[in-house]
This record gives C-alpha cells, structure tokens and sequence, in this order.
C-alpha cells in the first residue's frame, strides 16, 4: 500500500471533494483520445480548463504523481501517452 498517497488523500475533506469542478462531468473528458491532433489538443485544453481554480488541484496533481499516473488530465497536467503526443506535436 502506497502511505504516501493515502496522506496525501487524507489532506481533502469531504466537503472540498464535493465541491471540486468536475463533480458532475462525464470523466471520459479528462481522457481524451483523438487520433486528430488538433482535435486532442483542444480536448486536452478544455479538459484542463475545468481543472483551472479547482479547490483540489493541486492535491489532485500531488496525488496522481505519487501514483505515477499514466493517462488522463490530472489537476491540469496531462499524463501519460496523450502528454507525449502533444508535446512531440507542439516540437513537429
Ligand atoms: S483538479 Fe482534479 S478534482 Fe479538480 S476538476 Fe481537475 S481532475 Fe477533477
């Protein structure tokens, strides 16, 4: 069991869980996958849009890096392959 995370967990009341931003948003939106990558990026974008003011982000960003998370937008951050996409895209 990862300590570490469960600490960091621990830092998040219920009442700031159930305020966070995407409560009530369908979460296949902070994993986007479009082959398109102009599509992706502004999938990405409006995904890290909602995370913009949230009152977890930053544990929600702490959290997902202690568990090394490989996909999705986290606190604002994309991880995993659609991050390396998008990045090797803004590089081309
Ligand atoms: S920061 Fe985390 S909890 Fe807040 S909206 Fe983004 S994914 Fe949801």
């Amino acid at each position: 069991m990862d300590t570490t995370e469960t600490v960091s967990y621990q830092k998040v009341s219920l009442e700031e869980y159930n305020l966070r931003n995407c409560r009530d948003i369908d979460p296949n939106v902070f994993f986007p996958h479009d082959k398109n990558r102009d599509l992706q990026r502004i999938a990405v974008k409006a995904a890290q849009a909602i995370c913009e003011g949230c009152i977890i982000q930053t544990l929600c960003q702490e959290s997902a890096i202690l568990r090394n998370e490989q996909e999705g937008v986290w606190g604002g951050i994309m991880f995993g392959s659609g991050s390396a996409r998008s990045r090797r895209s803004y590089i081309q």
